[in-house]
């Protein structure tokens, strides 16, 4: 159940948002971090390559993590069908890297071991503005679980269970009326998820030849379900 349409009460573009998620059936907060994402992504690959202060951070050792670099690049191919800005980029963060790198083949074993573990981090930009969305997202939805209607689409919505996670964390670092709240919306999405592992168990047992075509449509419906709740909610069309 994701709440009829419309009917989250919201003051702020952020907060549509946030309902909008909810109502069609997205965890919210996966929403956000994609959404945010997705705009880093768009200003790198407008302006990533000629703003100064972003080339400055480069130098100092920020990279993109393997999902964003394939992103950065898609992101300019759908935006101005060149990799112009992507190619300047990733040249800054070769240079730098191999310079490190070189100089790292030349050290001990004992320093190459504890030099390859740092210089593993990518200190990806798009990844920092993403998790910064997340945490927002979550304490505005805490926030916002004081609204009946809001705390009711939080029980029933599909949150995926990272995030419920992270909720649950927010919620117990929170005051007593976030904690109470929280553990209302948490006994509902509980519930879900009992509902969810049953029918789960049972498309499972039904998945031999012999019994197929005894699976249920809402057998069928859990095992996507079920990838959402580990996998996250999948990137919706963006056609900006
Ligand atoms: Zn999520
Ligand atoms: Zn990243």
């Amino acid at each position: 159940m994701s709440g009829q349409p419309g009917k989250l009460p919201a003051r702020d573009f952020e907060e549509i948002r946030l309902a909008e998620a909810l109502e069609g059936g997205r965890c919210p907060i996966c929403d956000a971090r994609q959404e945010a994402s997705h705009a880093a992504l768009r200003g790198l690959a407008r302006e990533g390559a000629t703003d100064r202060g972003f080339r400055a951070e480069l130098d100092k050792g920020v990279g993109f993590c393997q999902p964003h670099s394939v992103g950065l690049s898609k992101m300019e191919l759908l935006q101005t069908s060149s990799q112009l800005a992507t190619a300047v980029l990733l040249d800054a963060i070769l240079r730098r890297r191999l310079a490190a790198l070189e100089k790292l083949s030349g050290a001990n074993a004992a320093a190459q071991g504890r030099r390859l573990a740092e210089l593993a981090a990518p200190r990806c930009p798009v990844c920092a503005r993403a998790e910064e969305a997340s945490r927002t997202a979550v304490s505005r939805l805490l926030e916002l679980s004081a609204d009946a209607a809001w705390s009711a689409a939080l029980g029933g919505g599909e949150i995926c269970l990272d995030d419920m996670c992270a909720l649950w964390t927010a919620a117990a670092a929170g005051p007593k009326e976030v904690q109470s709240r929280w553990s209302g919306v948490l006994a509902v999405q509980l519930a879900r998820l009992e509902t969810l592992q049953k029918a789960l168990a049972e498309y499972a047992h039904n998945s031999t030849s012999d019994r197929r075509q005894l699976i249920t449509t809402e057998q069928h419906e859990a095992s996507a379900a079920s990838v959402r709740l580990f996998g996250g909610s999948p990137d919706r069309d963006r056609a900006r």
